[in-house]
């Protein structure tokens, strides 16, 4: 069975559309799916009809990806099985993407002052009505010959430091997850490598999201070894959480695609292990 529960569509910083997205995984043999995009529910309701209109074999996870703050640091929470019409949920993403927004715009000014005029117009034309992100910047910024890379970009210009950078206020971590739960959902701790923090600190991170009410943990997430797999898993058996994979889709590249190489060893227990899957899954 073929599960992915992290994946991004154009909602956010994805390339695809909802639609695009879900054929693609139907392609690529994927049972399961997360649409899991930044801080919006918006793409779901077009990727449930796609699948049901070209009768695709997928089962489809609501999910989100919140952007969350942690002792300074910024965290994601995938939250999976959300109820994305639960209006006080909305309300709060809402206003995720409303300081999204005014990050975008101050964003906008630094660069400004650092010669690289009239960003805000072009990204917000490329975001297209999009949750903006960072990955808009990016892509302008590449288009317009500031970085030959998306990683280069982001090293000059819109990392953490960098003249591009603005630090935000996003939701605390436990906050979000709650905000999760309330809306029926479970919550996952995203890429956990990915924040470049040492050993200690992904342990101390483990742990204060477990004590938060935390559910899952990603253990597999795009260019991690077996070896990190086994220790993310032994972090989860340790506070009592399950195991989440997800690719983290927003394009394909030669490294990365929808539903490749999330295998589960059978000793891990998933955070699925109580759904109802399909019977082919
Ligand atoms: P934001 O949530 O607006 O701060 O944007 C973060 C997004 O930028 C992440 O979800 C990634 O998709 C993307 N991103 C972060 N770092 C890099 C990088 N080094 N190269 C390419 N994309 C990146
Ligand atoms: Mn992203
Ligand atoms: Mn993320
Ligand atoms: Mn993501």
């Amino acid at each position: 069975m073929k599960i992915d529960l992290h994946s991004h569509t154009h909602c956010s910083d994805g390339v695809l559309s909802p639609s695009e997205l879900v054929m693609r995984a139907a392609e690529k043999g994927v049972d399961v799916l997360a649409i899991t995009d930044h801080d919006t529910v918006a793409g779901l309701a077009a990727a449930r009809q796609a699948i049901h209109e070209l009768q695709l074999p997928l089962k489809l996870i609501n999910g989100v990806e919140i952007s969350t703050s942690w002792q300074q640091l910024e965290i994601h929470i995938v939250g999976l099985n959300i109820n994305p019409d639960c209006a006080q949920f909305l309300a709060r993403l809402d206003t995720q993407r409303q300081a999204r927004v005014a990050r975008a715009e101050e964003m906008a000014r630094r660069l400004e002052k650092s010669q690289i005029p009239d960003v805000l117009p072009a990204v917000l034309k490329l975001a297209n009505g999009a949750a903006l992100t960072r990955t808009h910047f990016a892509r302008h910024l590449v288009s317009i010959g500031k970085a030959s890379t998306m990683d280069g970009v982001f090293k000059k210009y819109l990392g953490r430091g960098k003249i591009g950078y603005v630090p935000n206020n996003w939701v605390e971590m436990s906050e979000a997850i709650a905000w999760i739960h309330a809306a029926g959902g479970v919550a996952v701790l995203a890429h956990p490598l990915k924040y470049k923090l040492t050993t200690k600190w992904v342990k101390r991170l483990a742990e204060q999201f477990a004590a938060a009410g935390g559910d899952a943990i990603e253990i597999i997430s795009p260019q991690q070894t077996p070896v990190q797999k086994r220790e993310l898993w032994a972090l989860c058996q340790l506070h009592g959480l399950t195991a989440s994979v997800g690719s983290d889709f927003h394009q394909a590249t030669t490294w990365n695609d929808i539903g490749k190489n999330l295998y589960l060893t059978d000793d891990v227990t998933p955070i699925w292990a109580n759904w109802p899957l399909p019977a082919s899954a």
